[in-house]
């Protein structure tokens, strides 16, 4: 279960509308206590695609954030990104590229006038949907 403050919520949000009309993306850090995943820290990055179908992080960015995320003795929970006019789960490529099992996939869905936001684990090409609380 992915644990998510409504600060860190509001963060992932905020960060998803301001890309808009593309898709936007970051990566997300905390801890682990048994099956919680406790989100402490959002990190919205540029998605290096500028697309609203597919979005990409740049290598530099990302190991940036990951040694922020090591200093502060948390992991990497997972990323997020935006679906600007799609439903909140993962496209065919989000899946074909998801490589770590271990990863909360977040997507944010901006098609409706709320935003819904929910979050998958992927293995071996099938997504399951993840609970959030
Ligand atoms: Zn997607």
């Amino acid at each position: 279960m992915l644990v998510l403050a409504p600060e860190f919520y509001d963060e992932i949000i905020a960060h998803a509308q301001g890309g808009l009309p593309n898709e936007a993306c970051g990566l997300l850090a905390g801890e682990t206590r048994g099956e919680e995943r406790l989100v402490k820290g959002v990190y919205g990055l540029k998605n290096t695609d500028e697309s609203s179908e597919h979005f990409s992080m740049a290598p530099q960015d990302q190991f940036r954030v990951i040694s922020e995320i090591r200093k502060k003795g948390w992991v990497l929970l997972g990323n997020f990104h935006s679906h600007p006019s799609t439903p909140a789960r993962p496209s065919a490529e989000d899946i074909r590229l998801a490589f770590d099992p271990s990863l909360s996939y977040v997507i944010v869905s901006l098609e409706g006038p709320e935003p819904v936001l929910k979050s998958f684990r992927i293995l071996k090409g099938l997504a399951e949907e993840e609970a959030v609380r």
